[in-house]
């Protein structure tokens, strides 16, 4: 069995009278694919969220990569590799597939300048990296969903993603564009990132998963 990338330990999560997390605990692998199925309203977006550090659970820990967290920050998470793609994407989408894609490395580089040619060897090097094509020039709202979440993913790769988590994806996508973003992932997984993929639909996970929790 690989060593654990991330651990839950007891985490509870009550809202205003909901208990949307009781007392769950799990581990992810290093390097697998894990998918996580539950009904809608199961709490799997709490979780993710938890695992983030945009919510507080009110108990439990956390462990990432051997360090334990009783108060994760979103800053510790993405410090930690983790990188959550939600289902809204958070896409600029009057901006360029490179733009969407470069952006944020660019002013984490803190540059005052940017221009075209270096947003467009940026994007065009992590898609080469993939080995995926997009117009680089078109706008993200004119692209697909499966285009728009392969924007998402180089981008989360820019940022170092060793942990990539997906939230529900799939239910945007015909059984062609599931098919080849299933494949994507697994290539992901061969070279090292572990992968998180929730969905509420178990019949598609079986295909896909190297490990289920539910
Ligand atoms: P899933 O992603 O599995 O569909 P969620 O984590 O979104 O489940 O929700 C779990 C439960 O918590 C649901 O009953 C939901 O209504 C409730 N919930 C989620 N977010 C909030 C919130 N911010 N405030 C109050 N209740 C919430
Ligand atoms: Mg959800």
């Amino acid at each position: 069995m690989a060593e654990d990338f991330l651990r839950i330990q007891n985490v509870s999560k009550l809202y205003a009278g909901v208990q949307a997390l009781d007392n769950v605990s799990m581990s992810i692998g290093q390097g697998e694919v894990h998918c996580l199925v539950g009904e809608n309203g199961s709490g799997k977006s709490t979780l993710i969220k938890i695992i983030a550090g945009v919510v507080k659970p009110d108990g439990g820990e956390i462990v990432i990569q051997g360090k334990s967290y009783k108060n994760l920050r979103p800053i510790d998470s993405i410090n930690e590799g983790i990188q959550v793609i939600y289902q809204d994407l958070s896409l600029f989408p009057n901006l360029s597939v490179a733009e969407n894609i470069s952006l944020n490395q660019l002013i984490e580089e803190k540059k005052k300048i940017i221009n075209w040619k270096e947003v467009k060897n940026i994007a065009s090097n992590v898609l080469l990296t993939i080995k995926k094509e997009l117009d680089l020039k078109e706008k993200v709202e004119n692209i697909s969903i499966a285009n728009k979440q392969l924007v998402a993913i180089c981008r989360a790769l820019l940022r170092n993603a060793k942990l990539i988590i997906m939230d529900e994806p799939n239910s945007a996508l015909n059984a062609n564009e599931s098919e080849r973003l299933f494949d994507l992932l697994r290539r992901l997984r061969d070279q090292g990132i572990t992968i998180i993929y929730v969905s509420h639909r178990l019949e598609e996970v079986f295909s896909i998963s190297d490990r289920i929790s539910v």
